[in-house]
C-alpha cells in the first residue's frame, strides 16, 4: 500500500542473511563489545550510500547513527534498537546461541527477539527508503545503541548528551510491545507500550552489636532485618490504575471471554476483582508498586552475630509515584529508625508520564495493524521493565515500544531465556510492517 513494488520474499531472505551474521557477533553485555556489531551494520548502510557515523563512548563500546535526510524539516523519526544482548547459559540451549542457526523456519540465537531481529527489520526499512529514493518530509534516523541491557549509560543516554538532533525527534519507535497470539494461532491483540515503570531499587540495612552466637542479645542486626523484611513482605501495596493501564484493560475487555474480563472496564470499583487480577504476575505489576527482595547478606560464621545485615530490593514504581514518597512510606511500615533505606542511584529512573496516543507514529502503527488484521484491537499499555525509551521520554520525546512480531505467551518468555528464536516469517512480516509505518510517518 505504499505504491512501490517491493519483493517482500526477497526482503525477508536478505533480512534473514543479515540477522544470522549479526547474531554471530557476540555482544553479550557485560562486556558489550558492540564495536564489531556497529562496524557490521555500518558496512551494510554505507554500501547503500546512507550517511552513517559510529561513535566509541568507551573502549570496544559503540553506538551507530545513520540518517536519511528529509526535505521539509519536520521533526525526525528515530528507529531505535540496541546492539547488546543479555548473557546466554550456553549449556542450557539446544543450539549455539551465537551460531546463527536456522531450523524448521526459525532463527535461533541470543538477541533474535531482544532485539537484533527488530534492529534488522528497522535496518531493512532504511535500505528500502534509500533504494527506492522515497522522498521524505523528515529525517529518518536509525539509532543502534550500546549498553541497553546494563542501564544505557554508554548507549542511548550517551548519545542524547552528544547529538542534539536526537533531542528534536518527533517520535521514537523502540521495543516493548508486540502482536500477541493465542495458543490456537488466532490473533489476540496488538500492544504498544507508551509508558514504563520507574526503577527505584534500594538496600535495606540493619546495624547492631556483634557477639557470640551462643549468647543472643536484643541488638542483633540479623533479627532487626528479619523483622523489617517481615513487615515489608506482609504489606500489600494499594492498587492504582494509571490511564494507559485503564485503557489496556478496557480494550482487552472487548476481546476476551466475558467470564474472564467482566469488570475490566471498571477495575477500581470492585476491590474483589482487583484481587483476581493481582493473581496474574504481569497484571499485578501493572497495577501496583512492587518491591521484590532479591539479595540478602549477613554473617560470615555460624557462631558470630554479625554487626550488619542487608537486603537489596528490586522496586518498580508506577509512573506518577515519587520514590522519595514511597521510601518514606516504607520507613513508616518498617517502624524502626535504626534501619536505613539507601537508593541504588546507578539504576534509578525518573517518573515520567506516558507518551500520548495522539501521535502520528502511534496512529501509523494502528493503521498498518488494521490493514494487516482488520478489526483488531490495538492498545497502549505499561511495561514493567525498563527500556532506552525512558531517556527520550525524559526530554519529552514520545516513544512507542512495539515490535511487529506475532508471538504467543510462550514465545515471549524466550526473551532473556534459553533457545530464544524468531521465525523467518515474523522477520519478513516485521520488515514489511515497519517499512509501511515509516512510509506513513516520513514519506512526502
Ligand atoms: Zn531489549
Amino acid at each position: 500500500m505504499t505504491g512501490y513494488h517491493i519483493d517482500w520474499q526477497g526482503v525477508q531472505d536478505e533480512a534473514t542473511e543479515i540477522l544470522i551474521n549479526y547474531i554471530r557477533i557476540n555482544t553479550t553485555n557485560p562486556p558489550g563489545n558492540e564495536m564489531e556489531a556497529a562496524r557490521f551494520l555500518e558496512g551494510i548502510l554505507t554500501r547503500e550510500g546512507i550517511e552513517t557515523t559510529v561513535y566509541e563512548p568507551a573502549s570496544g563500546r559503540a553506538n551507530l547513527m545513520a540518517v536519511i535526510p528529509g526535505k521539509k524539516g519536520e521533526k525526525p523519526l528515530i528507529l531505535l534498537n540496541h546492539m547488546d544482548v543479555v548473557p546466554a547459559e550456553e549449556d542450557k540451549w539446544d543450539f549455539d546461541p551465537f551460531g546463527g542457526i536456522i531450523k524448521d523456519g526459525y532463527i535461533y540465537g541470543r538477541g533474535t527477539i531482544d532485539m537484533k531481529g527488530k534492529g534488522v527489520a528497522e535496518l531493512m526499512a532504511m535500505l528500502l527508503l534509500q533504494r527506492y529514493r522515497i522522498p521524505l518530509k523528515r529525517d529518518v534516523i536509525f539509532l543502534a545503541t550500546a549498553d541497553e541491557e546494563v542501564g544505557g549509560k554508554w548507549g542511548a543516554k550517551w548519545m542524547l548528551e552528544r547529538e542534539p538532533r536526537l533531542k528534536e525527534a518527533g517520535c521514537v519507535l523502540n521495543e516493548g510491545g508486540c502482536i500477541l497470539m493465542r495458543d490456537d494461532g488466532a490473533l489476540d491483540h496488538y500492544e504498544i507500550a507508551t509508558a514504563q515503570k520507574v526503577v527505584a531499587q534500594f538496600v535495606l540495612k540493619a546495624a547492631g552489636k556483634t557477639g557470640h552466637g551462643s549468647m543472643p542479645h536484643d541488638d542483633s542486626a540479623t533479627v532487626k532485618l528479619i523483622k523489617a523484611l517481615h513487615r515489608l513482605v506482609e504489606w500489600e501495596p494499594p492498587v492504582t490504575i494509571i490511564p494507559p493501564v485503564r485503557e489496556y484493560f478496557s480494550n482487552l475487555g472487548t476481546i476476551k471471554a466475558t467470564k474472564e474480563t467482566s469488570g475490566y472496564e471498571d477495575i477500581e470499583v470492585d476491590p474483589a476483582y482487583a484481587a483476581i487480577l493481582t493473581a496474574n504476575t504481569q497484571y499485578n505489576a501493572m497495577i501496583k508498586n512492587t518491591l521484590t527482595p532479591t539479595i540478602l547478606k549477613a554473617g560470615q560464621k555460624v557462631n558470630v552475630i554479625p554487626s550488619e545485615a542487608t537486603a537489596a530490593f528490586d522496586c518498580r514504581l508506577l509512573p506518577g509515584t515519587s520514590s522519595e514518597a514511597f521510601f518514606a512510606q516504607l520507613r513508616e511500615i518498617i517502624a524502626d529508625d535504626t534501619i536505613t533505606i539507601t537508593p541504588m542511584p546507578e539504576f534509578e529512573s525518573k517518573s515520567l508520564p506516558a507518551s500520548p496516543t495522539d501521535n502520528e507514529l502511534y496512529d501509523a502503527i494502528v493503521q498498518v495493524a488494521q490493514r494487516k488484521d482488520p478489526g483488531c484491537v490495538v492498545t497502549p499499555f505499561l511495561i514493567t521493565g525498563a527500556t532506552d525509551s525512558r531517556f527520550f521520554r525524559e526530554i519529552e520525546v514520545p516513544c512507542y515500544d512495539f515490535s511487529p512480531f506475532r508471538l504467543r505467551q510462550e514465545d515471549h518468555k524466550l526473551v532473556h531465556g534459553h533457545n530464544e528464536r524468531i521465525s523467518l516469517e515474523n522477520l519478513g512480516f516485521a520488515s514489511e510492517f515497519i517499512f509501511e509505518v515509516v512510509h506513513k510517518v516520513a514519506a512526502g
